[in-house]
């Protein structure tokens, strides 16, 4: 797995380090770039690796390095604690509580995942002894709402949706006043996606959400789409208010620095990750296992 090579790469520099007789600046700074190189490959983004790399220059005392502790540890620890930092946002994400109603509003391009990260989620929670339903204000897309009836019928999650009505926002209301009277404690709207990031996209999901006030808007955001991670976060941030990430298809080709830039965009938490295309394929996110392993 990709994650296991960034490891793999960030301890064989650390090693190097240590096992250098004398370290100056000039190893330190090879150990950081050997680490920015690994952090860059694994698509995190340039800025936050430059500024971690700065970071850690300040931290890490070439005097401490010289008087003989251990290197390796002090150098895994900074690396350790940036990266945490860039994933923690500082504030956690909202939490639906039982028997209490929640609206929990999804978003993301097509493709992300986001139709069946629904199902995850509203499963997940089921097995915790929730009642979840599921909405599909997806009028975009063709089939969308079979696909989301196919999931939640699987699942045994009851679902509202239409083939005829075309107005997004309708159909969210709709669904939402639906499921608080058959007191459902936790309502997910799934909204449309589009290819790209686009005004039309963008605009519906603000009236989606002016319309449903949802507590939770989570962003949805496939791990392979790389350095291009920060960008379309942002954008999704700046039109709705996200609140936590989720990235999908973390098994397979994934590269794990996505994620650093999605919370770094958003200023929310990843709270889960998606590991397969089955329902229970759904992990919650911890940010310092994530980094350990990371770290390898
Ligand atoms: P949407 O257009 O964003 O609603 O995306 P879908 O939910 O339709 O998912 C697109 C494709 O990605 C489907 O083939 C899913 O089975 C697949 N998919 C979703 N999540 C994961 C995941 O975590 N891992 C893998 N391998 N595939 C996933």
């Amino acid at each position: 797995m990709v994650l296991a090579q960034l490891g793999g790469s960030i301890s064989r520099a650390l090693q190097q380090m240590s096992n250098a007789t004398i370290i100056d600046e000039k190893v330190l700074n090879d150990c950081l770039n050997e680490i920015t190189r690994a952090l860059l490959q694994s698509d995190v983004q340039f800025k936050l690796v430059r500024d971690m790399q700065t970071n850690i220059k300040k931290i890490v005392n070439l005097d401490d390095l010289a008087a003989g502790h251990n290197k390796r540890k002090i150098i895994q620890q900074a690396v350790f604690n940036e990266l945490c930092k860039i994933l923690d946002p500082g504030k956690p994400a909202f939490t639906p509580k039982k028997g209490k109603t929640s609206v929990v509003m999804f978003v993301g391009l097509q493709g992300s995942g986001k139709t069946t990260t629904c199902t995850k989620y509203a499963y997940y929670h089921q097995k915790k002894g929730y009642k979840p339903a599921l909405v599909c204000a997806d009028t975009f897309r063709a089939g969308a709402f079979d696909q989301l009836k196919q999931n939640a019928t699987k699942a045994k999650i009851p679902f509202y949706g239409s083939y005829t009505e075309s107005d997004p926002v309708r159909i969210a209301v709709e669904g939402v006043e639906r499921f608080k009277k058959e007191n459902c404690d936790l309502i997910i709207v799934d909204t449309s996606g589009r290819h790209k990031q686009e005004a039309a996209l963008f605009e519906e999901m603000r009236q989606v959400s002016e319309a449903t006030k949802p507590d939770l808007v989570l962003f949805v955001m496939d791990s392979s789409i790389g350095q291009a991670a920060f960008d379309q976060a942002q954008a999704f941030k700046q039109s709705v208010p996200v609140g936590a990430v989720i990235v999908t298809k973390m098994d397979g080709h994934a590269k794990g620095g996505g994620a650093l830039s999605a919370v770094a965009a958003t200023k929310s938490p990843v709270i889960f990750i998606g590991t397969g295309e089955h329902m229970d394929e759904f992990e919650i996110f911890d940010v310092k296992p994530f980094v350990s392993r990371l770290l390898g």
